[in-house]
């Protein structure tokens, strides 16, 4: 199995649709240990991504990825915006002109999306961000190459979920949280559970 470009434009949107539902408990994961915005920030970027594929239909999977990365750099700001931003423009700069999304192209874009996000926020597993929830999910989705799209995604998601969840009993290392040091131990991280999200998203959308 492998998605054309108006396949991955549908999971994209699967993903705005969480993202709004979800608004208010991400900025209530983002309120003791950060600003309490990433449920506002994610959503109001993933809102001007429906808008723009409202009127722009992108003939590649790669030119989807780069529409939702220049909206998320434009709209989303604070630290989110430019990391997603740069996850969606890497994942959409390796795909090349590929027409169609095949099983080691999910795992090629996955993974230049944790390269992106650790090239810009140089965050390590074990710092409570986002990247404790996308570095096992790409572990996740290459390990499960052969079963297939669906399978790869949801294996990713399931990672990703658990990922997040062993944010809670860390010290951040990175972004706002960091600035509590001991203070942030018991709580989930925010980004990491947009990034679970997101993947479910798109998991659910390949089913
Ligand atoms: P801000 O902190 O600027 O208000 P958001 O609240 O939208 O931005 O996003 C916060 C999330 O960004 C954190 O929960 C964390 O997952 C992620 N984050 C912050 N800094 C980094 C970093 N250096 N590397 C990876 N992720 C980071
Ligand atoms: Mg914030
Ligand atoms: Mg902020």
């Amino acid at each position: 199995m492998s998605c054309e470009a108006s396949d991955v434009a549908a999971a994209v949107r699967a993903a705005a649709d969480v993202i709004e539902r979800h608004r208010v408990e991400l900025t209530d994961l983002d309120r003791p240990i950060g600003d309490g915005d990433h449920g506002e920030n994610m959503n109001r970027g993933f809102t001007a991504v429906l808008a723009t594929l409202d009127t722009t239909v992108p003939d590649t999977p790669a030119g989807v990825l780069k529409v939702v990365a220049t909206t998320l750099i434009s709209k989303v700001g604070g630290a989110a915006g430019p990391l997603y931003g740069t996850a969606f423009l890497r994942a959409a700069t390796s795909l090349g002109q590929e027409s169609r999304l095949d099983s080691e192209g999910l795992v090629t874009v996955l993974r230049a999306g944790l390269e992106g996000v650790v090239a810009r926020g140089k965050a390590e597993v074990g710092d409570a961000t986002m990247v404790d929830a996308l570095s096992p999910a790409v572990e996740a989705a290459e390990a499960a190459k052969g079963e297939g799209i669906a399978a790869q995604l949801a294996a990713a998601a399931d990672a990703a979920d658990e990922g997040a969840r062993s944010t809670v009993p860390l010290v951040a290392r990175k972004g706002r949280a960091s600035y509590l040091g001991e203070r942030s131990v018991g709580h989930l991280d925010p980004g990491a559970r947009s990034t679970a999200l997101l993947l479910r998203a798109f998991a659910d959308a390949a089913r």
